[in-house]
């Protein structure tokens, strides 16, 4: 279809890739955000290869490759640092053609924006409603503005409003059980290789290290929590001191490292998988439609996907939006619906929901030769839309 205008509502990464691609298609394209400054929650994110793909299908490939970090092996540790498996990425990349790049979300997020044009964002712009008819669609504003289009892609997170508007109802996200504490620090060998992602695993925790550009490591740690303890950036060291006790030296290392000011705290919630992505013409896109918990990084490359998807749809179908979407919902809500619940069996696996699966994978891990690892990872990578 030609000549269509897109409301894109929600400047995030899956927002600002879905803008770029409709752009790219030759759409009129206006993207709306909440804030009145942009600034991407959390520090990092692994960037697999299908959201790379994704990337170099808008032509951004040199500018990732540039942001990103190489990360070429991978190793598990135990709790006092004993390698429990190291291996390297090589054959992962050469079986799904392209590496991965963890990036820092800031440069990500700068990276999108450049591209689909800085000033063209419309931001302080609150979408609180949607009215559509037989050949329109409208974005509501807080401050009574409007927005017409043929189209209104509904990136607006995973507190969207605009799901209830596509559902009907409104969801509760689910808590997955655990808190994530994540942010950068300068990439150093006392912390660990420069170019392989490093995780640390015991007691059905995590701490983990990966390089991003910029000579800096991306780290997280995972800790299962009841939902609801403080949040209090000023104890965020004593919290993972305690949590951490006694574990390698080069955790504590990163511990006394980081700067709690710009370290984030998350509770993990997912959503269970939807059958609806769209309804009339409106689509729910990202985290929106597939809120997944980050255990195989996988939410925002899935973001991008549905972009990708969703402006094929619309470009190679001629018998309307309304159809188009329908399309874009058939190709989508298996995919995430598989890492959605691939993320949450994975979450369950590694904070000890069964122990004795936790305490069996770590043990399994010993035996790791990276086969079994990669397999899934490709797996993943390879069941997105380009191959
Ligand atoms: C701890 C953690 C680690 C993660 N790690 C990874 C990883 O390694 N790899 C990976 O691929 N994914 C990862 N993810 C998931 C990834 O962050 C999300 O899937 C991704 O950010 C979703 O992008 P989005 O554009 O859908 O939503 P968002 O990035 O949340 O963007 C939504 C945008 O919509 C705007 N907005 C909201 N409401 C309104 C409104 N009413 N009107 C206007 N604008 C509005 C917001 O201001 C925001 O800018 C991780 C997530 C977490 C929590």
């Amino acid at each position: 279809m030609n000549n269509l205008k897109a409301i894109v509502i929600g400047a995030g990464m899956g927002g600002l890739t879905a803008g770029l691609a409709l752009k790219q298609a030759g759409y009129t394209v206006e993207v709306y955000d909440r804030v009145s400054e942009l600034r991407p929650a959390g520090a990092g994110i692994s960037l697999w290869s299908n959201g790379v793909k994704v990337l170099n299908w808008l032509g951004l490939g040199a500018e990732i490759a540039q942001i990103g970090g190489q990360m070429n092996r991978m190793t598990y540790f135990n709790s006092v640092g004993e390698t429990l498996t190291d291996f390297s990425l090589e054959s992962l990349v050469q079986r799904v053609g392209q590496r991965p790049y963890p990036v820092a979300r800031t440069d990500l997020q700068q990276m999108l924006l450049q591209a689909f044009g800085v000033d063209q964002v419309q931001l302080k712009s609150r979408c609180v409603g949607v009215e559509e008819d037989e050949t329109s669609v409208t974005a509501l504003f807080e401050d009574g503005r409007k927005a017409t289009g043929d189209v209104l892609v509904a990136a607006d997170g995973t507190h969207s409003i605009l799901r209830q508007y596509v559902l009907g109802q409104t969801l509760e996200r689910r808590y997955v059980g655990y808190v994530n504490w994540n942010g950068l620090v300068e990439a150093s060998p006392a912390l660990a290789p420069v170019n392989s992602w490093v995780i640390y695993v015991g007691q059905h925790q995590r701490a983990s290290l990966m390089p991003v550009g910029g000579n800096r490591f991306y780290f997280f740690f995972d800790v299962p929590l009841p939902k609801g303890t403080p949040n209090q950036p000023e104890q965020y060291r004593a919290e993972l001191s305690k949590h951490f006790e006694g574990w390698a030296e080069p955790v504590q290392r990163l511990i006394q490292t980081l700067d709690p000011l710009k370290t984030n705290r998350v509770e993990i919630h997912d959503l269970d998988p939807l059958q609806t992505l769209v309804r009339g013409r409106v689509a729910l896109l990202g985290d929106a439609g597939h809120s997944t918990a980050p255990d195989l990084g996988q939410g925002g490359c899935q973001a991008m996907e549905d972009g990708a998807v969703l402006a094929q749809c619309l470009c190679t179908n001629t018998l309307g939006v309304v159809d188009a979407l329908q399309r874009y919902e058939a190709k989508r809500c298996d995919r995430v619906a598989k890492v959605i619940l691939g993320a949450r069996k994975r979450s369950e696996m590694t904070h000890g929901h069964n122990p004795e699966r936790t305490r069996q994978w770590y043990a399994e891990l010993k035996q790791e030769d990276g086969g079994k690892i990669l397999d899934a990872i490709a797996t993943t990578i390879l069941a997105g839309p380009f191959q």
